[in-house]
């Protein structure tokens, strides 16, 4: 018998989900909800489950990140709970738990997600000064001669295999949450390799739900968010094809392109959601909880900074360009080494979630119609 915690609701509401207990369980949230159904009620279920500490059921609930926080709910309640913002923190919650040895807590704590960032920045930064070439080219811009393809080659390799590790881990333990949910349909393999293909069709590069639950403004930028950093990631791949692999050299201005194009994709997508939280002139941006702010700082920053450091480059500044270019690798490696256990991991939770639910063969506007 699954077993009740009714201390779990302070804990909760640390992350965000502040006036909750209001809840007098009408179920309007549910009945407005877009993206609920029939098999997956939400957040009113998810609501009675934290109310009672029933944490094993909450893990185990896919509808945690089959909504987008389109606030909704929040909008409607009569009680002004704030069921989105609970959903909300209820996400960050799940983040937590499936983290391997709860390594996803430093991130959260008010104290130690800065203490983190910052000894994370340290060593990155001692990383670069120590393997640097102290003696570049100061003739022209050359980044690599400051910071050698080797170096590059070999941290990038070592923190792929990081990363990795713990994404896999992470998967393992939320799809090991995942099946203690009855309803989590079983399928054949045959029914998952189509399932898979839709969700990374329908909701991974087209992001078809969030646009059938928010129909306003934040459907674009969400998605130049996730497209932008992405597109950066192949431009990267490209450059360093070239110089590392002997990529054919016409790739080189494809990337030059590519980059310069994702690059100004992601600082939009980033400012776009900046400013908005800046503002708090809608349910879904009241509450920004610092990991909300981290994620997407350094996401701007990322796309920033690689403008900054072309731009030196192209006015052939060679030591301007030398520091750009550390800086831009220090936030890059604090943005991916922390993936797994920050709202990166959402990227991650949210398809897979989708996927094993069986909810992503068709959008709720589609249904409908
Ligand atoms: S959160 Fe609000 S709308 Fe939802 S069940 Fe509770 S009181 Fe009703
Ligand atoms: S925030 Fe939107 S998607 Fe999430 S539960 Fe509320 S109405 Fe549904």
């Amino acid at each position: 018998m699954a077993k009740v915690k009714p201390e779990f609701i302070d804990r909760v509401k640390k992350l965000g989900a502040f006036d909750i207990s209001a809840c007098y369980s009408c179920g309007n949230c549910t009945a407005i909800c877009p993206l609920t159904n029939e098999n997956y009620s939400f957040p009113r279920k998810l609501i009675r489950y934290s109310l009672l500490g029933i944490e094993e059921k909450i893990t185990a609930a896919p509808d945690l990140w089959l909504c987008y926080y389109c606030g909704e709910c929040s909008d409607s309640c009569p009680r002004e709970a704030d069921p989105g913002g609970l959903m909300m923190a209820l996400r960050r919650w799940a983040i937590r738990q499936y983290s391997l040895g709860k390594i996803a807590d430093l991130f959260y704590g008010r104290i130690s997600s800065w203490v983190t960032w910052v000894v994370l920045t340290i060593l990155a930064t001692l990383g670069i000064i120590y393997f640097r070439n102290p003696h570049p080219e100061t003739t022209k811009a050359v980044p690599l001669s400051f910071i050698g393809l080797d170096f590059l080659h070999n941290a990038g390799l070592v923190m792929g295999l990081f990363i990795a590790f713990f994404a896999l881990v992470h998967i393992f333990i939320m799809v090991k949450s995942l099946t203690k949910n009855p309803t989590t349909p079983r399928r054949s393999p045959q029914k998952l390799l189509v399932g898979f293909i839709q969700v990374l069709i329908n909701e991974v590069l087209l992001q078809k739900r969030f646009r059938d639950c928010e129909e306003s403004e934040r459907y674009l930028p969400h998605l130049a968010l996730f497209w932008g950093f992405a597109g950066l990631f192949l431009a990267t791949i490209l450059v360093f094809g070239v110089d590392f692999f002997g990529f054919p050299e016409f790739l080189r201005p494809v990337a030059k392109v590519t980059g310069i194009i994702f690059g100004l994709v992601l600082i939009y997508g980033a400012g776009y959601f900046i400013l908005l939280r800046l503002r708090r002139s809608n349910s879904y941006s009241q509450y920004s909880h610092p990991s909300d702010w981290l994620f997407l700082i350094w996401m701007f920053l990322a796309g920033l900074t690689g403008f900054i450091l072309d731009i030196f480059k192209w006015l052939n500044l060679p030591w301007p360009t030398y520091i750009a270019f550390a800086v831009h690798l220090v936030i890059v490696f604090n943005l991916l080494v922390t993936a797994p256990f920050t709202k990166f991991a959402h990227a991650l939770y949210r398809p897979l979630a989708l996927w094993l639910a069986g909810e992503a063969q068709t959008s709720p506007q589609e249904e409908a119609s």
